[in-house]
Order: C-alpha cells, then structure tokens, then sequence
C-alpha cells in the first residue's frame, strides 16, 4: 500500500456520524489528560490498552470502551484499526503511539483519521528532519560539530534513536571523546556502527524549560499552554551526591525521563518563548505542509546570557504536558479554567466540528 494521503481520510471521514465521534489513544505516555480532556468537552472516549496496563485507566476512569490488545503495536492490525472506525475514532497521536505503532505503518496503512499532520511525525524523529525545522526557522540551536577532531570546548555527544540517553556523554577535547567512546563500547552501551553516527553539539550550560505549545490551526494562532524541565534518571541523583564523591565513583549518568516537573520561565524570556514557537510554526508549514497543528514541545535550555535556545522538538504531545492535567499558569492566563493539553485538542476538535471544517484538523 502506498501513503496514506488526506484524500482516503477525508473518504472515511464522510462515513463518519460527526455527532458521535469519539476520542481514542494509545493507553500509555499521555493518554490520561487527552482521554480526560476528552471528557471533559462532551466526547466519547476509547482506550488502546495493552493487557497488563488498564490498572491507571480503570483507577482515573477515562476510558468509555477498552479495546485490549495483546501488545500495543497491534493499534496497527486491521481488526483494532476497523473497530476504531465503527467508533467513528479521531485518534490522537503521542511518543508511545508513534513509536509503538511505528512512522512506516502510521504513514502507510494506520488508516484511520488522526488528529494533527502524521506527515510531520517523521520529522521530529530523525535528527538532520529536525534541525531542518529549526534552523529553517532561524531558531537557535547548539552548535553542531561535524567531526571529534573539531572539540574545541565542552560538547555534548548523542547517538541515533530514542534511547533515554544511554551512552550520551559529555567532553572537551578530542582525547576525552575517544576516551569515552572506548568506556561506553566496553560497557556495551555503543558499538562501533553507533561511534560513526555520532551526533556532537555544543553543551549549553543552562536551564531546561520543555515549552508547550498549541499551534490552532483554526484560528492561526500559536498559544503557550505550560512549561516542565525534566526529572532524568541517572543524572538527577547524581548531582544530590557531593562532589567530591561524584569524583570517586565512576558512574556515567543516562538521562532517562522517569518523570517532569512543571515549570514557568522568567516573564522577560516569554517575548522569545513566542518567538520561537511562531517560527518553529512558518518553517513547518513550508518544509511539511499543511505543517504542525495542534500540540508541540520545544526543548530548550537557556544560558546565562538569557538566550532560549531549542535542543530538540517533539510535534505532537509530548510527556512534560502531564504536569498539567488541571491546567497550567500559563493555561489558566489563557482560558482561567483547567485546560490541560487534552482538553485544548477536543476543544479545536469541537470547534472544527461545529463550524464544518475537521478536513483543516485531521489527516
Ligand atoms: P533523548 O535522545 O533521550 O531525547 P535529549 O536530546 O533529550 O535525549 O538529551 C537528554 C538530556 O541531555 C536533556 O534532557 C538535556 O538535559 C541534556 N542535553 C541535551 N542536549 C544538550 C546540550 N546541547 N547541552 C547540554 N545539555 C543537553
């Protein structure tokens, strides 16, 4: 089968009874607040649950119907995606659902309507896509070096694929990288295949904001919703050892996300915050048309100088928007209720109902 395009969605869309849509996701990463949100603008909702894992939903109860699969790739077979239709689903993509379904099956056979563009799904996963976006936008990234030999002050090095950080290092000279890479191989953290495809980039020495962000294609307006940095695993347990003991045991840290804490930057950095997310906004809808829609998260790291600069992005709901289920300084400034990111989704998702416009929303 070849790409799924808008046209075989908006075909199955004309099937749909748009008075009785319900609102489906994956129940792993995010799912909580998007089914909740769901509820909560007057939808129906359903959960792909893998079995094992319904002990969150049935306790927060989210989900109208269950749809239990043995693993959560099979959201993909056919059965699950038909029963999805019957339901009239519009599915709301987040990290678990792309990388458990996986980018080839969502742009090639997930035929079932999507909230968002699944075309910009690809972009945020492979690193050279996504600094495209960014440096298309003219968004300030870290400065990247295209060979070891190049360290010229503190790097931070990165290897393909999500993997919690595993084998990311940090170094100064070139001695030190290779030093490194050698630790890591013997750790069996990286191979060789991995050392080519290293990724180097300037260690920004600052603090990490994760901005939400909602782009409404509806109204063409991008709106900040709420801010976490994240609490990683190795790292964060790290730095509560003194020093001097950070020195004698030789453990490298990872930066596996175990969970966020909500945040709010400093007003005077907000004027950028804006900024970026206006441009990360124009060069999408150049480079991947018709470009994000609906939820995206800059990952940023601002340094001394006060500059808010973007180490990676994610285009769909990322994990730091559970730090605002009931709503967040910034959600409450912008809709003085509790507007998680869930809730905005079906919120654009009734509007576009309302006025006869999902084909803007969907694809
Ligand atoms: P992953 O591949 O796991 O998504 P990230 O790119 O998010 O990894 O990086 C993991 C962590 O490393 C981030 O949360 C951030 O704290 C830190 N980090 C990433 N890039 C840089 C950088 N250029 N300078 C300093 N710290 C960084």
């Amino acid at each position: 089968m070849g790409k799924i395009n808008k046209e075989d969605i908006l075909e199955l869309l004309k099937e749909y009874d748009k008075e009785n849509i319900t609102i489906a996701t994956l129940g792993s990463h995010t799912s909580l607040h998007i089914l909740n949100g769901a509820k909560e603008e007057g939808f129906r909702t359903a959960i792909v649950c893998e079995k094992g894992r319904e002990i969150p939903y049935q306790r927060f109860d989210v989900a109208d119907e269950y749809i239990m699969v043995d693993k959560f790739s099979d959201i993909v077979n056919d059965d699950v995606q038909e029963k999805l239709r019957s339901m009239n689903v519009i599915v709301i993509p987040h990290g678990s659902f792309v990388a458990y379904a996986g980018l080839d099956r969502i742009e090639d056979d997930f035929l079932v309507p999507m909230f968002g563009n699944r075309d910009i799904l690809r972009w945020e996963a492979e690193r050279d896509l996504e600094r495209k976006l960014l440096t298309e936008g003219n968004v300030r990234i870290p400065y990247k070096y295209s060979d070891p030999s190049e360290i010229d002050r503190a790097v931070m090095v990165k290897f393909p694929g999500a993997r919690g950080g595993r084998g990311y290092f940090v170094a100064s000279s070139t001695e030190e990288f290779n030093q490194k890479i050698e630790a890591m191989k013997e750790r069996g953290w990286l191979e060789d295949k991995d050392v080519a495809n290293a990724h180097i980039e300037e260690y920004v020495a600052g603090c990490n904001y994760c901005i939400h962000y909602f782009y409404s294609a509806l109204n063409d307006e991008v709106e900040v919703l709420g801010m976490d940095t994240r609490y990683e695993s190795s790292i964060d347990g790290f730095v509560r050892m003194p020093a001097k003991d950070q020195l004698d045991v030789s453990l490298s840290p990872s930066y596996v996300v175990t969970g966020n804490h909500p945040a709010v930057i400093r007003e005077s950095l907000l004027t950028q915050v804006f900024d970026i997310g206006d441009k990360l906004v124009e060069s999408a809808k150049e480079l991947v048309k018709p470009g994000l829609n609906g939820p995206f998260c800059m990952q940023t790291l601002v340094n001394d100088d006060l500059e808010v600069i973007c180490f990676e992005i994610s285009a769909r709901s990322d994990g730091g928007t559970n730090t605002f289920m009931g709503g967040s300084p910034y959600s409450y400034l912008k809709y003085g209720e509790g507007m998680s990111m869930g809730r905005r989704v079906a919120r654009e998702i009734k509007t576009a109902i309302k006025d006869d416009k999902l084909e803007i929303i969907l694809t």
